[in-house]
C-alpha cells in the first residue's frame, strides 16, 4: 500500500511539486510525485520509518500557493520504486518560502539580514537570469563565486539542492546605500541590518528610497499623493485587516508564495481620504522588501507606498549593487468568490512550459514561445539566443522581431482566445468566446480555426458629435441642449472629437473622472454598494458594437442627474448582460460546448459578478496558469 497525498491546484508551474520532491528526497523516502491538470499527487512508501516525520515537515514548511485549494490523503495499491527527482529548468520570481524567511531573521544563521536569501524554490531569481540554459554561468552571478558552504549546499539534499544562485554573507553581493555624496556599504550581518534601519528611518522621515530589489527597482515613499501606479505595501501581517476589508481568500492570497498584487477595498479612513476607496496592495515578497518591512514595523509603520520603475530613478536614498537586473511586470491576481485568475503580469506565469505545441514560433508583447523536445517554452525574447522554426506568428500591431520567409501576423483577440483553448487542451472541440480589452469582440473556434463572429470596432472620436445628432429621432435636440445649457459637457465632447482616445477614456471623460482610463471607470464602479443598475445601450449595429449609442446613453443619464458611481457600475452590469446574451445566442447557433472569456477587462468585480450570475449554468473557460489578457497572446499564437 502507498500512502497518497493529494494537493488540489489548477496552476501548472512546478514550484510546489519540486518543493515536495526536495523534502521527500531529504528523508530518503521512495515516492512518486505527479502533477496533473488540477492536482499534485504524491504516493509514498508507507512502511518507511520516517514517513510521519516527513509529512509533518511538509505540513510545516511547504509554501502556500494562492492557487492551492485543499488537500486530502488516502491509500492506494502498489509501492513506489525509487526516490523522486526534480529539475530546475528556469528561474522563478516568488516570495520567500517560510524556511528561507525564518533563516533571514535567525541571528545564528549564515544569512541573517542577507537580502539575497533564497532557495532553489523561492525568491527573486529571474532578475539575474541572462539566457538559457539556466545555470550560474548564464546569470548576473557568474562572477560571484560561491563559498564552500554554499557550494556544498547546492549539492546536498534539502531545499537548496540544485540551487543555481546560492550565496551568503561570506560569498555574497555587497550592497551600498547612497545619500547625496555619502555612501554606506553593507557586506555582513551587522552592516546590512544597520543599512535597512537607516533606510527605514529615512522613509519614516518623509524621504524617498529607490531600492534595487531582486524583483527589480522599487521607489518607496510615504506618499500622500495618489498615482494610478502606486501600490500599498502592507508591512505588518497582523495589521492588514485594520487597513483593508478582505475576505479570507484575499488575505491568504496576499501572504501566499506568489505574493500577488490585489486590488482591494480600503477600510482605514485616512487611507481612503488619500487614495480613494480601493487600491492595489501587496505583502513584502523578496529579501530586500522583507528586511525593509521588518525595520518599518519596528518604527511602528504599518504600510509604505511604492511604485515599480523599470530604470534607475532619482531619489533621496538609493540602495544599489553591482549586478545587472532585468524586469518582469508584476502579477495581479483577481479573486471573486471561489474563482481566481491572473489578471495581468509576467511574474509567476513566465517562464513557463506547455507540454504540447507546434513548430510555430510565437511572438507577442516581448514574449516568445519556442518549441523544444519537451513541448513549448515561453519566456522573454531576450532570454533566448536563437531558435529554428518553420513558421513565425507575431502580433499584427508590432514591428517584426525576426526575419522569416514564412512570417504571419496574428490579431490580439484571436491569440488571446486561442490561448484558453490551448491551456484547456480543447483542440478539436467547438467553443465561442468574448474578448474584452480595449474593444469587445466575439469569436468562434470550430475545432480547427478561429473565426471572428463580431469583430472589434476601433473607437473613433472624430465625427462623434455629428453621429450623436443623427443617432435617432430627437438626438439632434439632445446635442443642441448640451451645447446651450451644458457647455462643460459639450467641451468634453469636442475634446473627444479632437483627441485620439479609447472608448473607456472617452467614457471616463463624460463621467468627469479624475483617472481617464478603463481602470478609472472600473474603480468608480467598485464604490457602488447596492443592487441593480441602469440599462446602458450596448446594442450591436451592423454586426459591430455601437459606440455612439453607448456614449449617448451615458450622456442622457448624466443629464438626468445620475451620479458617476452608479453610472460606472451600470456600465459594467450592462456589459455583463451584453456579453452573456450574445454569447448564449452564438453558442445556440453554433452548438458550441464551451464559452471562453478572455481579455483583462473581465478582471473587474461588477462585470465578472454579472457574468457569473448570467452564465452560471454554462461551462465557462478562462486561462488557469496564464494572465487572461495581453501576456496570454504568446501562448495562443503558437496555435494560430
Ligand atoms: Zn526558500
Ligand atoms: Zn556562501
Amino acid at each position: 500500500m502507498a500512502f497518497t497525498l493529494e494537493v488540489m491546484t489548477s496552476f501548472s508551474q512546478p514550484t510546489i511539486k519540486n518543493y515536495l520532491i526536495a523534502t521527500i528526497r531529504s528523508f530518503g523516502i521512495k515516492a512518486v510525485v505527479h502533477q496533473k491538470k488540477n492536482k499534485i499527487i504524491c504516493a509514498f512508501e508507507s512502511s518507511h520509518e520516517k514517513l510521519q516525520e516527513c509529512l509533518e515537515t511538509i505540513a510545516s514548511t511547504l509554501p502556500a500557493s494562492c492557487f492551492m485549494t485543499q488537500s486530502q490523503h488516502y491509500d492506494v495499491e502498489g509501492e513506489p520504486e525509487g526516490i523522486p527527482d526534480f529539475e530546475v529548468e528556469y528561474p522563478s520570481a516568488l516570495g520567500l518560502c517560510p524556511t528561507c524567511q525564518k533563516e533571514m531573521f535567525d541571528p545564528s544563521s549564515r544569512r541573517y539580514y542577507y537580502p539575497f536569501t533564497q532557495c532553489a524554490h523561492c525568491g527573486g531569481q529571474y532578475a539575474f537570469f541572462e539566457h538559457y540554459p539556466f545555470e550560474r554561468s548564464n546569470t548576473a552571478l557568474k562572477y560571484v563565486k560561491p563559498c564552500e558552504n554554499c557550494e556544498d549546499e547546492s549539492h546536498t539534499l534539502g531545499r537548496r539542492e540544485k540551487q543555481v544562485l546560492n550565496s551568503c554573507h561570506t560569498c555574497g553581493i555587497p550592497v551600498r546605500l547612497i545619500h547625496k555624496d555619502k555612501e554606506r556599504y553593507a557586506n555582513d550581518a551587522g552592516s546590512f541590518r544597520t543599512m535597512f534601519e537607516v533606510a527605514a528611518k529615512a522613509l519614516r522621515d518623509g524621504k524617498t528610497l529607490l531600492m534595487k530589489t531582486t524583483m527589480g527597482y522599487r521607489l518607496f515613499q510615504r506618499s500622500d499623493k495618489p498615482s494610478p501606479a502606486s501600490v500599498l505595501m502592507l508591512v505588518n501581517a497582523s495589521k492588514i485587516t485594520d487597513y483593508c476589508s478582505l475576505i479570507n481568500d484575499e488575505f491568504n492570497a496576499l501572504l501566499s508564495i506568489e505574493r500577488p498584487v490585489l486590488h482591494v477595498a480600503l477600510k482605514d479612513q485616512a487611507l481612503i481620504d488619500t487614495f480613494g476607496s480601493t487600491m492595489d496592495v501587496k505583502y513584502p515578497d523578496e529579501g530586500f522588501s522583507i528586511l525593509l518591512a521588518k525595520e518599518l514595523t519596528l518604527l511602528e509603520l504599518d504600510y509604505i507606498v511604492y511604485e515599480v520603475v523599470d530604470t534607475p530613478y532619482d531619489a533621496d536614498f538609493v540602495m544599489d549593487y553591482d549586478l545587472n537586473i532585468n524586469h518582469q511586470s508584476d502579477m495581479r491576481l483577481f479573486i471573486n468568490k471561489e474563482v481566481r485568475f491572473i489578471a495581468s503580469g509576467e511574474r509567476v506565469a513566465f517562464p513557463s512550459r506547455l507540454p504540447y505545441g507546434t513548430d510555430t514560433l510565437s511572438i507577442a508583447h516581448g514574449l516568445v514561445g519556442i518549441k523544444d523536445n519537451k513541448g513549448m517554452l515561453f519566456d522573454q525574447m531576450d532570454r533566448f539566443s536563437s531558435a529554428s522554426t518553420l513558421k513565425v506568428n507575431q502580433l499584427e500591431t508590432e514591428m517584426p522581431a525576426v526575419e522569416s520567409a514564412n512570417f504571419h501576423t496574428i490579431a490580439e483577440d484571436e491569440a488571446s482566445f486561442m490561448s484558453v483553448i490551448a491551456e484547456h487542451n480543447k483542440f478539436g472541440t467547438k467553443a465561442v468566446g468574448a474578448y474584452f480589452q480595449g474593444e469587445p469582440s466575439f469569436l468562434y473556434y470550430d475545432g480547427k480555426k478561429v473565426i471572428r463572429v463580431v469583430p472589434p470596432k476601433r473607437f473613433e472620436g472624430s465625427g462623434i458629435i455629428e453621429s450623436m445628432r443623427g443617432l435617432r429621432e430627437g438626438s439632434d435636440r439632445l446635442i443642441a441642449n448640451i451645447e446651450t445649457n451644458h457647455p462643460e459637457l459639450y467641451h468634453v465632447l469636442v475634446q473627444i472629437e479632437q483627441n485620439n482616445l479609447s472608448l473607456f477614456e472617452a467614457t471616463a471623460m463624460i463621467l468627469g473622472l479624475r483617472e481617464v482610463s478603463f481602470e478609472g471607470v472600473m474603480k468608480e464602479g467598485l464604490k457602488f454598494i447596492g443592487k441593480g443598475g441602469l440599462q446602458i445601450d450596448t446594442k450591436v449595429a451592423d454586426n459591430r458594437f455601437n459606440h455612439v449609442a453607448f456614449l449617448s446613453s451615458i450622456i442622457s443619464y448624466r443629464l438626468a442627474g445620475v451620479d458617476s458611481v452608479y453610472l460606472s457600475y451600470s456600465i459594467f452590469e450592462s456589459f455583463g448582460d451584453y456579453f452573456s446574451e450574445l454569447l448564449t445566442e452564438i453558442k445556440g447557433k453554433t452548438k458550441a460546448e464551451d464559452i471562453v472569456l478572455c481579455g483583462s477587462y473581465f478582471a473587474g468585480q461588477s462585470l465578472f459578478s454579472r457574468l457569473q450570475r448570467n452564465l452560471k449554468s454554462v461551462s465557462v473557460l478562462m486561462n488557469m496558469s496564464y494572465p487572461i489578457g495581453k501576456e496570454n497572446c504568446v501562448v495562443g499564437g503558437v496555435f494560430l
